[in-house]
């Protein structure tokens, strides 16, 4: 079934061409913003999709920035961190490693003068004057929709490899595809873990558990990001079944495209990294320059009993119909997705 669609979607990416920016304007901000990525391994999205779409809306505004990466390591983002500060940055945007290291950093700026903004990851407890990020538990009832679609209302096994327990938003993601493959009747749950720090390698070995402690009766997965479908689909490989068993993702990355044209992923989540960097990009400024910024709601941050102005995005369902879709909005090029696999 998901095989079918392979090849009309492959031509319809149009393989061998490729879209172009836009221009944009300066309005000549003053002070630096400074930004901090998590890791390279969680997703490739940190390094491929959001440094090039934040470098690209800070060029644009014509404001001085930096953009640094913690490799995984909380002490490391905190060191950063701190170079920032001393380096002018006068707001700081951080995606946290987890909420304690993240509010730390927050409280130790604020003390500085410096303003803060969590990108993607809320943090719990935290200070953050501003959440930007794409509604995560929408992304969630779209990989809970989309596993669904794939399955049908037959009676299926069903395993749920959640991302790391210290990132508020696995919490999100995975709350949002229980909410919908929960009220499923036909569908059991048969097996759930949470990944430490959606670690590729452990993922493949969690999974290679949970799929043996089933007996191998898994109908479909829940997998919360492409990596993580990535650990999956080696070990449905390894026995005999993928492209049988239905996977679930996010973030449209080359890898999980190219799996759901084969036909070994049921559909990724596509959250554009150019709107998400341009609205950091946008707050950031205003920021900058003693403004509010703007906002479209608030979200609650249960731990510091507080609600956050917030930038909060719509993210979108992407199938093997419509693997397209991506590659003209420029969040992968034609040619990657057709290079090798
Ligand atoms: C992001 C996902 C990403 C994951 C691992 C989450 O907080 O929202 O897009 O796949 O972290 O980096």
């Amino acid at each position: 079934v998901l095989a079918a669609a392979t090849s009309t979607a492959l031509i319809l990416t149009g393989c061998g061409s490729d879209s172009g920016n836009d221009g944009g304007s300066g309005d000549g901000a003053e002070g630096k913003i400074g930004v901090i990525l998590p890791d390279t391994k969680s997703s490739v999205r940190w390094e491929a999709a959001d440094r090039p779409a934040l470098q690209q809306a800070f060029e644009d505004a014509g404001v001085e920035y930096e953009i640094q990466n913690a490799e995984g390591n909380a002490d490391t983002m905190a060191t950063i961190a701190d170079g920032m500060i001393a380096d002018g940055v006068t707001v700081l945007a951080i995606v946290n490693l987890d909420s304690d290291s993240g509010a730390a950093i927050q409280e130790k700026a604020a003390q500085q003068g410096v303003r803060t903004i969590d990108y993607d990851r809320l943090t719990l407890g935290g200070s953050a004057d501003y959440y930007v990020s794409f509604d995560n538990t929408r992304v969630g009832e779209l990989q809970g929709e989309g596993l669904a679609q794939c399955l049908g209302d037959e009676e299926a096994n069903l395993i749920f490899l959640n991302g790391s327990p210290t990132d508020n938003n696995a919490t999100l993601f995975s709350e949002g595809a229980h909410s919908v493959l929960d009220a499923v009747d036909t569908y059991t749950n048969v097996g759930e873990q949470a990944v430490p720090d959606w670690d590729n390698e452990q993922a493949v070995t969690i999974f290679e558990q949970l799929y043996t402690q089933a007996d191998g009766e898994v109908d479909g997965v829940y997998a919360a990001n492409d990596g993580l479908a990535g650990s999956v689909v080696s070990i449905l490989e390894k026995n005999g079944r993928a492209g049988e068993v239905p996977v679930t993702g996010q973030d449209a990355t080359v890898e999980g495209l190219q799996r759901i044209l084969a036909g070994d992923q049921c559909m990724t989540v596509y959250k554009s990294a150019k709107l998400e960097a341009g609205a950091l990009a946008e707050t950031a400024i205003a920021l900058v320059n003693g403004d509010d910024a703007e906002t479209n709601g608030t979200t609650e941050d249960a731990d510091g009993g507080r609600e956050v102005p917030s930038i909060l995005l719509d993210p979108q369902s992407i199938t093997a119909d419509n693997v397209k879709d991506v590659v003209d909005d420029g969040g992968v090029s034609a040619d990657d997705l057709c290079q090798g696999d």
